[in-house]
């Protein structure tokens, strides 16, 4: 099968299209990642992947799925379209720093790609603006969160 690319993303007009292309259904991090977390670490540190990250966040206005109506208002995470492998970050592979690999999304809409669970969605509209209601985490947790490949958050 063909890989999915950020290209094809966006001939989907709608969020709802996009999600349903993107969404990977699996569990998280499992057989693909283990527990390198030191590598997971390093590499979620380097300059190299946080200009990538900014590129990113910049090209799709720090949209949600880069759909324009859906503007991020909370801490904005980059998911990699082909998910990351142990194997791809050991390697330095340039999938991982692809742009036709990455696209902006909110926690939950991390959450429902990677789980393939569109209940998770509910919170992903259109913007309507109220101080931090979308910010789940803003209750005493750190931010991150295991369910996390550990995309950090926006800094
Ligand atoms: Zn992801």
């Amino acid at each position: 099968m063909a890989r999915k690319t950020y290209s094809e993303m966006l001939e989907l007009p709608t969020f709802e299209e996009r999600y349903e292309y993107l969404k990977l259904g699996g569990g998280f991090g499992t057989a693909t990642y283990g527990s390198s977390r030191y590598l997971k670490q390093r590499f979620y540190m380097s300059n190299e992947w946080h200009d990538v990250r900014n590129e990113v966040i910049v090209r799709d206005c720090g949209c949600d799925l880069a759909v324009p109506e859906y503007e991020i208002f909370s801490p904005i995470y980059v998911h990699h379209i082909q998910p990351m492998t142990r194997d791809l970050v050991y390697n330095h592979d340039r999938l991982i720093f692809d742009l036709e690999n990455l696209v902006c999304v909110t926690y939950n809409t991390h959450k429902a790609i990677h789980y393939g669970d569109a209940m998770m969605l509910m919170d992903a509209k259109p913007v309507e603006r109220f101080p931090n209601d979308t910010c789940p985490w803003k209750g005493g947790t750190s931010g991150r969160n295991e369910f996390d490949t550990g995309h950090p958050r926006f800094r």
